[in-house]
């Protein structure tokens, strides 16, 4: 009998589907610093059966059926930066990896329309916009290490989110493999009204219900004009209120990000003023627009009590954006950490700050737990808590970094947070999502799933909590 891997082997060609134990081994996980962890410490790592990196929409089609006809998991990814554990590939899987189906299908410049095979580097889809003097106006920190379909599939947001939107805004059209091997074509329509839309069906699926094969954004011409500033705030919540301010006037930064004291003296020492928070802030579009809010939104920001910063501040900010250091540096000091990004109202995003903050507090070995704010809306924001832990006992470490996202998964269920803003749910949140759905919300997502999976072979162990018992 012939394995997952001959078969697809014979029916798509060696070369699209790799066999050998460095493919396997880069493959089969993403960047959560868990599967860091394992290894770093040299766990046992399953391998998936091969890796299918598909060129076309039939060799995707190819795949799924195969998977289907055999029953075997079927890991779909992008470029695995993803921050959940999406990616995890079990022994024997196979892992669809859609990082050469990477075609640029089009950029409309009439209709502003970027049409995108689903692998396409974040930063590559941006650059063929640039050309034509346009821009997706999506820049997650990752914009260069995931890719389109990957956007989608984690209903990402970008650091201009506040001004441009996240991902779902941005959606104009999806094409998708669906687990039957059907293909699910949707769009692109500025809007319809054709009941249900699909396009989020597969906004957020994390490669639980299909292929995601093409992706269309709409997009903006480049702005004009881009201005910054920043604004010292004398505690987390009065800035908190100064942002609804802003945005309930009716004005739309770009940005409007907000770091606690703790991460103004990490991240912007030279600007930091006593224990103060900091709001950055920035405005683009055209001329007499940018001009116009600058001013307003600084007016209305003075009149809150908040006071001038220097607007180097938010140059800072916009110049060193996409440096991050990484996990493994840290886990080889025997310390893990990691991030997470929630949301809430305003009436309870300052409760739910202090709460969570004052629990990592006490967490044995705890080095850091503070947030910013990077995602404004009118009715509230995110918060993006870091923490990083030193448990005396370095095989602690797995209970620390769990103990430290209880503690603010917990406060966010307590103060009507959502418990994920961007990065999805994956492997590390499956455990409160029945709690955020509730019964109804998780019978219907466990019912769309069996119904357009019902072997249950895209990736398992992802976004649905185990049944209990
Ligand atoms: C340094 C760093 C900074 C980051 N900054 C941001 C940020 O600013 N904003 C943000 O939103 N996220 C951010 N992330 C998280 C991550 O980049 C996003 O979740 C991104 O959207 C993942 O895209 P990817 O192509 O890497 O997907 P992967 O990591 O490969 O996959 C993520 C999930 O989507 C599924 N998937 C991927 N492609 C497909 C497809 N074609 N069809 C079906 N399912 C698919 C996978 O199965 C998995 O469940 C950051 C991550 C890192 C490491």
């Amino acid at each position: 009998m012939s394995s997952i891997a001959d078969k697809l082997a014979a029916q798509l060609g060696p070369e699209l589907v790799l066999r050998d134990e460095a493919t396997l081994r880069a493959c089969r996980r993403d960047a959560w610093v868990v599967s860091e962890l394992d290894d770093l410490e040299g766990a046992p790592m399953p391998l998936p059966a091969c890796v299918v990196r598909p060129r076309a929409v039939e060799h995707v089609a190819a795949v799924v059926r195969a998977c289907a006809e055999t029953g075997t998991p079927l890991v779909p990814s992008g470029l695995r930066s993803g921050v959940c554990g999406g990616v995890l590939a079990s022994a024997q899987s196979v892992v669809l990896d859609m990082s050469s189906f990477a075609n640029v299908r089009g950029i409309d410049s009439r209709d502003l329309i970027g049409s995108f095979d689903a692998g396409v580097r974040g930063s590559d889809a941006e650059a063929r916009a640039n050309e034509q003097g346009l821009t997706l106006g999506h820049f997650p920190q990752s914009i260069a290490i995931s890719s389109v379909g990957g956007w989608v599939a984690t209903r990402a947001a970008g650091q201009f989110s506040t001004g441009y939107g996240s991902i779902e805004e941005l959606l104009l059209g999806v094409e998708a493999v669906l687990p039957d091997g059907s293909l699910l074509s949707s769009g692109p329509i500025p809007r319809a009204a054709i009941g249900p839309d699909m396009r989020q069906l597969l906004l957020g699926s994390e490669g639980t219900l299909g292929v995601i094969t093409g992706v269309k954004l709409g997009l903006r011409r480049l702005p004009e004009l881009r201005r910054c500033a920043a604004f010292y705030v004398k505690d987390m919540a009065s800035g908190f209120d100064a942002q609804r301010g802003i945005l309930q006037a009716g004005w739309s930064p770009v940005v409007l990000r907000q770091y606690d004291a703790r991460e103004v003296a990490r991240l912007f020492s030279p600007y930091r003023r006593n224990s103060d928070a900091l709001l950055l802030v920035v405005h683009e579009g055209p001329r007499e627009k940018v001009e116009a809010e600058a001013a307003a939104v600084a007016r209305q920001l003075l009149g809150a009590g908040c006071e001038e910063a220097p607007a180097a501040a938010t140059e800072h900010w916009l110049k060193e954006r996409n440096k991050v250091p990484t996990f493994r540096s840290f886990l080889e000091s025997g310390v893990i950490v990691d991030t997470i990004e929630v949301a809430a109202p305003y009436s309870h995003i300052g409760a739910l700050y202090d709460a969570a903050v004052k629990r990592l507090g006490t967490i044995p070995g705890i080095w850091n737990g503070s947030a910013h704010s990077s995602h404004a809306y009118r009715s509230g924001l995110n918060l993006y808590f870091s923490f990083a832990v030193q448990p005396k006992d370095k095989a602690r470490l797995r209970a620390s970094y769990h103990e430290c996202w209880s503690a603010v998964m917990e406060s966010c269920l307590e103060h009507q947070g959502t418990i994920a803003h961007h990065h999805g749910i994956g492997r590390v949140r499956r455990e409160w999502l029945a709690r955020e759905l509730g019964s109804a919300g998780l019978a219907t997502l466990r019912a769309l799933k069996h119904s357009l999976d019902p072997l249950g072979i895209f990736n398992p162990g992802v976004l649905l909590p185990d049944v209990p018992g």
